[in-house]
């Protein structure tokens, strides 16, 4: 059995992607498919235009990338993209629909047969939303502490190696502290678990209001926090710390119905060039801790050599 050439246009037609033909200098000859109806098609502002027409100067550069590398790599090329309002230059109805971000998956193929005298290729694109998002949701329940939603201990190493890298490759400071609720058992054992769970979330809420938006922090473990500072020295890293300590001693710390005088002790290192792992910053933070903690707590404490004898 043939099918005839309408046949296979209508079956073409039904396809639930958008399937695009881009010749390869980003014009866009045709678009079939697109039957799963979205608020926001590109294919519908493209067909007819070159990339350039519809896209910003970035995005444009970024499709033709897309496109020649999969006519120069003769193969499939999937890619995962974003399209936001800020993206479009077509003052156009279409795009008025674009309020947000919408996300994209492009299956890339490279064809036979010449176009126009130019090489081209399909491009079918899927709206990847919905999947888009529960990653997210899957990312961020994976990175963060249930209780008090800081980043968990796992993300927090993760940063730390990260900055060691980036450290020992092009010498940015990074500093960490560790901080630890003074006699924290105590509230507990005086309000009970439940009330201590709500000093470890307002405590967090406290070193936040400390922090700027490139500062990770996580919760350790029981009532400890790490914080990790990004392109901060010693002696800026121990200037912050004595900040979270002021704030969190001069908060009223509310549980159900009591006002509870909460205290941290913290200690500050940094990471340097002698280290061989991101272990011996880490070590150098707890050993500054432990001796905040040893003479009298409720203070910021910079690492000294003699702590680790
Ligand atoms: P220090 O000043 O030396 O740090 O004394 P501390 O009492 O804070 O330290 P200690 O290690 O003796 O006790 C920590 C307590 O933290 C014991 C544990 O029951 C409590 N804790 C750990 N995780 C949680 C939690 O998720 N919720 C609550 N409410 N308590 C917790
Ligand atoms: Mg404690
Ligand atoms: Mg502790």
């Amino acid at each position: 059995m043939h099918l005839s050439t309408p046949q296979l246009l209508e079956i073409v037609a039904a396809f639930p992607d958008s399937t695009l033909v881009f010749t390869e200098d980003g014009y866009c000859i045709a678009h079939l498919g697109d039957q799963e109806a979205h608020e926001f098609s590109s294919s519908r502002l493209l067909t007819g235009r070159f990339v350039s027409d519809v896209f910003s100067e970035e995005k444009a550069k970024w499709f033709l990338q897309q496109i020649r590398n999969s006519i120069f790599e003769q193969r499939l090329r999937v890619s995962e993209y974003a399209i936001s309002p800020d993206d479009i230059r077509l003052p156009n109805c279409e795009s008025a629909k674009l309020e947000r971000e919408h996300w994209f998956e492009a299956r890339i193929l490279p064809l036979n047969s010449f176009i126009d005298g130019q090489r081209a290729v399909v491009w079918a694109a899927r709206n990847i939303n919905e999947r888009y998002k529960l990653e997210q949701q899957l990312r961020r329940l994976s990175e963060t502490d249930e209780l008090t939603g800081a980043f968990n201990r796992r993300r927090f190493f993760e940063s730390l190696a990260n900055h060691y890298q980036t450290f020992h490759r092009h010498f940015l400071d990074c500093s960490l502290i560790m901080l630890d609720i003074d006699n924290f058992k105590r509230i507990n054992d005086q309000y009970g678990h439940p009330c201590g769970d709500r000093v470890l979330k307002q405590v967090y809420q406290q070193i936040c209001t400390q922090l700027r938006e490139v500062d990770i922090c996580a919760r350790m473990g029981g009532e400890e926090f790490a914080i990790l500072l990004p392109n901060t020295k010693t002696s800026e890293a121990l200037r912050s710390a004595e900040r979270i300590r002021i704030a969190i001693e001069e908060y009223t710390f509310t549980t159900l119905n009591h006002q509870v005088d909460v205290t941290v002790s913290l200690g500050v290192s940094s990471i340097e060039v002698t280290d061989s792992n991101c272990d011996s910053v880490l070590q150098r933070a707890d050993d500054a801790l432990y001796h905040a903690k040893k003479t009298g707590r409720n203070q910021a404490v910079q690492f000294l050599e003699e702590f680790s004898i």
